[in-house]
């Protein structure tokens, strides 16, 4: 009886949101549910989001996709890393990369080595222990790009955001998902339960379904306004709350990662894509005007702008549930956290493998899944605020806005963060946590959080040793990185020649 209970899902929303759960439920639902997508074209996207994080392979992969195809199609680039640029004052630098730093010897984590050789005076910068630095400083990228010592370069993409949408579109639909144009003007609710039975739209259309994804945007039509799940503030962690973004021309420099260049009260992004750079200016208006933001934005950009900058304004936080009734909420009608470390689309992704784990064959028992889903996104978003909250409060920089972040009170998850990692070098991954310990401490260290003290396991190898062995490794990964093609020339060759006419 149970798994014969009808599963017709309706997706409210098209933006990367809704079709990446329209892709997501046709490749692994399809023959068990229906799928319907209402969406308003007179509404529009967001359209922005261009950077991801490695795990978009598994979206990639999971739905099948060719991987030169989905270049060719959302003009992507390649992303070895983040690059932040003034975060610990002007003229300072470090890069957040994928993959791991250093090679550990035997048990000894390579941190720890790292950290008795800073106290010894033969460690480099951390960075230059990181073979995905080491490429991305070069401007290289390749696939199986490691040797039996080095690992491969991990990656992740930049591509169009509205291409990406428009690729899974033609997806879904292929695999049987409806889509129907259309504005929602209001949402009917089962009088005993409460539960959402149909959306009305305009022209009065009536759209029924079983189970509700609300894909709304930053309007939260079903979730937020129509069962009245409230909103978490978290701005007084994130502060920034606007953004301007715009599309400049390419410059020569076809960098394989993104660039979050620190300013006066945010940060800019600079993101190139095989077409063009798309460029964003995040800021808190308190203390900057949107003027003023535009100006900045302009004034740095790599090429002649492609678009007069479009406006955005945000609170980053999320809301107080993610599944209530028969509804789940996913991108930015879940929440927000701002784009600092590119999370948005993998929460998207998470959140729909987790439902996909959870969902029972009988509709009507749904509670101990609501209760567990809600319950590990809690704190996986509650991790990934932990850690773009530190970009902020660790800063070194001048000026009344980075003044006031240094002066927050953290979140207590991330005070014991901090304390652990000052008194022994590590991180403890904890449940349903997206960044591993090679992430935070990339950036503890980047922004100048530094234990004095090392593992008493660093001190097996021989003081001696430690400066060679460190020095072999990083020599290792830049002579192997400058074997590596260059970022322009893999992606020309993986996409045919729009990027290598530019050369
Ligand atoms: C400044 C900024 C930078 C970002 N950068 C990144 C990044 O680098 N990486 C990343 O992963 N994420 C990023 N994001 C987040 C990313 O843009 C979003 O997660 C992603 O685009 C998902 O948006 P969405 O689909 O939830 O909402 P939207 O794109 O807003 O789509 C909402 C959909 O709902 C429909 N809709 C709304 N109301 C109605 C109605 N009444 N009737 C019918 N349809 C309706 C609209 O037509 C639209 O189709 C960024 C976000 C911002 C704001």
């Amino acid at each position: 009886m149970s798994q014969s209970s009808p599963l017709e899902i309706v997706i409210a929303g098209g933006g990367t949101a809704g079709w990446v759960a329209a892709a997501t439920f046709a490749r692994f639902l399809g023959n068990r549910a229906s799928i319907t997508l209402v969406e308003s074209d007179e509404i529009g996207t967001v359209g922005v989001g261009e950077a991801t994080i490695p795990q978009i392979h598994n979206l990639i992969v999971g739905l099948g996709l060719d991987q030169a195809d989905f270049l060719r199609r959302t003009n992507a680039s390649f992303k070895l890393g983040i690059q932040f640029a003034g975060w610990s004052g002007e003229g300072s630098e470090y890069i957040h990369s994928f993959g791991q730093t250093g090679r550990g010897v035997g048990l000894i984590p390579f941190r720890q080595l790292w950290l008795r050789g800073r106290a010894l005076g033969v460690a480099q910068d951390f960075g230059e222990y990181s073979y995905n630095i080491a490429a991305a400083r070069l401007g290289r990228m390749a696939k199986n790009a490691g040797t039996k010592t080095i690992p491969d370069l991990a990656y992740a993409y930049h591509f169009d955001a509205s291409l990406f949408a428009r690729m899974l579109r033609d997806y879904a639909e292929e695999r049987g998902v409806r889509r129907v144009e259309g504005k929602i003007v209001d949402v009917e609710r089962d009088a005993e339960n409460g539960d959402i039975r149909a959306l009305s739209l305009e022209g009065e259309r009536r759209l029924a379904g079983t189970f509700f994804i609300d894909c709304t945007g930053f309007r939260s039509l079903l979730l937020g306004t129509t069962l009245e799940v409230p909103y978490i503030d978290w701005s007084h962690w994130l502060p920034c709350n606007s953004a301007l973004a715009v599309p400049c021309e390419s410059s020569d420099a076809f960098r394989p990662y993104t660039q979050a260049t620190a300013r006066s009260a945010g940060w800019q992004w600079r993101i190139p894509l095989q077409h063009r750079t798309g460029n964003g200016h995040v800021y808190c208006n308190a203390f900057l005007s949107d003027d003023e933001a535009a100006e900045t934005l302009l004034a740095n950009l790599d090429g002649a702008a492609l678009a007069d900058p479009r406006p955005i304004r945000f609170t980053s936080g999320r809301r107080a549930q993610f599944w209530s009734h028969n509804c789940l909420a996913l991108g930015l009608a879940a929440g927000f956290m701002e784009p600092l470390e590119s999370t948005s689309i993998h929460l998207v992704q998470s959140a729909l493998g987790r439902l996909l784990n959870l969902l029972p064959g009988d509709l009507t028992r749904t509670a101990s899944a609501r209760e567990t889903f809600n319950r590990l996104s809690d704190s996986e978003w509650a991790r990934v605020r932990d850690f773009i909250t530190l970009h902020y409060y660790a800063n070194q920089r001048d000026g009344e806005f980075w003044e006031e972040c240094r002066r927050m009170q953290l979140p207590d998850t991330l005070v014991e963060k901090i304390e652990l990692f000052l008194d022994s070098g590590l991180f403890l991954r904890e449940e349903e946590e997206l960044f591993l310990d090679d992430s935070w401490g990339q950036v503890m260290i980047g922004q100048g959080i530094m234990p004095e003290s090392w593992s008493p396991l660093a001190d097996n190898v021989p003081a001696e040793d430690i400066g060679p062995f460190l020095e072999s490794v990083a020599r290792s990964y830049r002579l192997r990185a400058e074997t590596l093609p260059t970022h322009r020339q893999f992606v020309a060759d993986m996409v045919g020649d729009p990027v290598k006419e530019r050369q």
